[in-house]
Order: structure tokens, then sequence, then C-alpha cells
């Protein structure tokens, strides 16, 4: 099969010929890849920001494919069902974190296009249990993008807990576009900081229904329930942190961010509650790609042939690409 091929950080991915792989493991399926997202994660794991990757890898952790062979006592889905797989490729079931349902903190998890092979690949095995059928109504390549920054995006909300009204969006990039179509099927209203003067930002937001833009040291008009951060800017922390009610939750949506600046104990005083989100659960997975069914996401995505992966990653990191880049198979 063809398949780019990460042979050690830094290096472009290399297009190679190999072998199919074989689902071997209990539960293992064999999936032929119809589309694979590119994001953010995956430019930390070229740049060698991520220790430990699995070399040579396969990177690609937003796959969407179908079942094309099973190993042995895999009997969750049929041979040619459409499913996704996300960034947690397994977790151990065993640690403490998976015994108190917190898999997505597992101590020796797998990750897909990580310690995993993934996507950018005709072919990629999974573990049947870790993987979500995808809705019909979205093809393949929209579908790509909702397995990661649709699902942390989808977390986060989850985590700013329920009863939330009034949501702060701190960068709208490709997690907040997709989010702002659920929070408006929800009846939330989003209230969108982009950087300063980013006129396209704000005009982007607005067109997706959010009630309020502005600067990301602008004072909303009314204070908000709750504020995910979806840039890795550490001093939208404290400005996020101004703009909460008591009681509301700051949170952090991504992996890396710079340092936080210090800021008075009075902006976090009032029990706001500050808190990132790291990895997901199955659970947060099979409750999405179940209201997905009733909510439709319009994804907005550049498509790249398979070879041209590279050409894509660097497009993703001059910020060429609106909405999010998918190799298509
Ligand atoms: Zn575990
Ligand atoms: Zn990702």
């Amino acid at each position: 099969m063809r398949a780019m091929v990460l042979q050690c950080p830094h290096q472009p991915l290399q297009l190679l010929d190999v072998a199919i792989p074989a689902p071997t493991e209990n539960g293992q399926v064999l999936i032929q890849v119809e589309a694979c997202g590119i994001c953010r994660t995956d430019l930390h794991i070229y740049d060698g920001e991520l220790p430990h990757p699995k070399l040579p890898l396969i990177p690609g952790h937003q796959v969407i494919g179908t079942i094309a062979a099973k190993g042995p006592h895999a009997d969750r889905f049929p041979i040619g069902t459409r499913i996704g797989i996300p960034w947690l490729g397994r977790s151990c079931g065993q640690c403490p974190y998976c015994l108190a349902n917190q898999e997505n903190l597992c101590d020796n998890a797998s990750y897909t296009g990580y310690t995993l092979n993934g996507g950018f690949a005709e072919y990629c095995l999974a573990d049947e249990n870790f993987i979500f059928p995808i809705p019909s109504s979205y093809p393949s390549i929209h579908a790509a993008p909702l397995l990661c920054a649709g699902l942390i995006g989808f977390r986060s909300l989850r985590l700013a807990g329920a009863n939330v009204k009034r949501l702060g969006f701190y960068g709208f990039g490709a997690a907040a576009h997709l989010l702002i179509q659920i929070t408006r099927s929800q009846n939330q209203e989003v209230f969108a900081f982009t950087r300063k003067g980013d006129k396209e930002a704000k005009l982007f937001a607005e067109s997706l229904g959010a009630v309020w833009t502005g600067d990301s040291d602008e004072t909303p008009p009314q204070l908000l329930d709750a504020a995910l951060i979806f840039a890795s800017a550490g001093e939208l922390v404290p400005l996020a942190l101004q703009a909460v009610k008591k009681g509301g939750s700051v949170i952090c949506a991504g992996i890396h961010m710079s340092d936080i600046p210090s800021f008075p104990y009075s902006i976090l005083y009032g029990e706001r509650i500050l808190r990132s989100v790291t990895n997901l659960t199955r659970e947060d997975g099979l409750l999405f790609f179940d209201l997905l069914k009733h909510v439709k996401i319009e994804t907005k995505v550049t498509p790249y042939p398979l070879d041209k992966a590279n050409e894509a990653i660097d497009d993703l990191k001059r910020g060429k690409i609106s909405g999010s880049a998918v190799l298509t198979l």
C-alpha cells in the first residue's frame, strides 16, 4: 500500500510502498482509509515537540474508512462498516484512571498516528472498541475533522458544565467553527474573541452565528458562564478568567500553551474554575457522533491527495488553510 512515512522528526514525510498490515490481535480490524485529517498535533509530532513517537511512523489520527478485514474476536461491526479512528487508539483498562472512567488520562494508552500507525496510508489497523460509526449524512472528507477538532471541542463543552448559556470562544479556528454549530443547536450564545484586528475571523464567527465578536482583550457586554480557549497563547487565561462570572469555568482546549502570566488571585476567586482538556474518552465519541445524527455540522475542508501531505503540512504551518486540511485516498 502507499503510505506517507515519518522517518524522523524535522524531516518531510516519504511516500513509500509498504505491506498492508494484518489484524492479528484480539478485537483488531483493518480499515481501508478514505480520508484522514491533518491537525496541529501532527505538526507538534513532526517538529519533535511530542516525545518518543513510534518511528518510522505513519501519522494521522482523524481517520475515516471502512472495515476491510477483521482479526480474532472482532465482532462489533460487520465488514464494510464506515467508521472513524480518533487519537485515543487504545487504553489499558487496568490503571487507576481507566478504572475511574478517565481513560483519557490512561498512563499506558496508545495514540493513533503517534505511538500507533495512523491514517496517512491506504490501510490502517484499529482496535474495534475505540472506533466510532460515522453517521451516513457525513461524506468521509467532511467527517474527518470531526474526529479531532470536533471531538476535543465537544469534550471542552462537556467540561464547561451543564446549563451553560453564554460561552466565550478564544481563538476562532477549526475547533470553534465546528463547535459553534453544536452550541447554536442547543440555543447557547457564543461570544467570539479573536486576535486584535482580525476582521476576517470576526466575520467568519458572525457568519456562523456568534452573538458578539471582539478582540481577545476586550470585555464582553455580559459576563460569561464559561470560556473555551482554543488558541495556544497563555496570556488569554487571565483575560478569560476576567470575562467569566462567579462559579464559571475557563477550559484550555489545546495540548500546548505558552506560559500563563501571573494574575491577581481575585480574578480566580469566586469559585471560578481553570482546567485543561486532555485527549478524549470513548463516551465523548459515542455521545458526539450520536448527536451528529440529529445536528448537521458543516465542515470546511481543503482536500489534498495522499502524496501531497507535505504540501498540506506546509500550508497548515503557514496558516494558508481555512477550515481543515484533509488527505483523500
Ligand atoms: Zn489505563
Ligand atoms: Zn488532532
